[in-house]
């Protein structure tokens, strides 16, 4: 399905989105992680770290299908600026309001690329003693791999294409999308 999207202001361009992964194929799939979650953590309580801005969408539905004891809190980091390559650099925008020493922490990605931000976030987190640190991220483009990182759950493996919507951006737009999409 192509969508024909105007971006707001009237003075860009016209972008042409198509559909990767439907609404229905995601919100499906972040129900299931949900539930495999859950089954993991059972007994515990886990602790969400949320990175802003993209994964908010992940993280906000992940939290409704979990079955456990859930607190959550946000961090952000800059990487890409609003460019489509990364700089390989990582900024911390905003810093956790609270300590995850002793918590269960599982940090929720929009998508890995380069795995550069989340290998850099990894170190950060691991320095503040948390009792067990996951990953989670929603979309994951192996072939773009650079920094050797684990990660417990993937949505989806995409292809090495620039994707937008659930949160991610092109130039802070498309965030809202219900579907990844990919602009032509
Ligand atoms: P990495 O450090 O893994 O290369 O990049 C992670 C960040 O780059 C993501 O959190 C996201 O902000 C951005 N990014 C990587 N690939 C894409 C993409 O296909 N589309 C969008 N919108 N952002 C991406
Ligand atoms: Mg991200
Ligand atoms: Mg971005």
């Amino acid at each position: 399905a192509i969508l024909e999207i105007s971006l707001n202001g009237g003075n860009e361009m016209d972008n042409k989105v198509s559909v990767l992964i439907s609404e229905e194929e995601v919100a499906k799939k972040i129900s299931e992680l949900g539930k495999q979650i859950s089954k993991d953590y059972e007994g515990k309580e886990i602790h969400l770290i949320c990175v802003l801005k993209g994964g908010v969408f992940i993280t906000v539905e992940l939290a409704k299908h979990l079955t456990i004891p859930v607190s959550m809190d946000f961090m952000a980091v800059s990487s890409y600026g609003d460019e489509t390559i990364s700089s390989g650099r990582v900024k911390i925008i905003k810093d956790l309001d609270e300590s995850i020493e002793g918590k269960d922490v599982l940090l929720v990605e929009d998508i890995i690329d380069s795995g550069t931000t989340l290998a850099y976030l990894l170190e950060l987190i691991k320095g503040r003693k948390p009792k067990s640190i996951k990953l989670c991220t929603l979309l994951d483009k192996p072939e773009r791999r650079v920094a050797d990182v684990n990660v417990d759950y993937i949505g989806f493996q995409i292809p090495d294409k620039f994707v937008v919507g659930y949160g991610l951006d092109y130039a802070q737009k498309f965030r809202n999308l219900p579907y990844i999409g990919v602009i032509e």
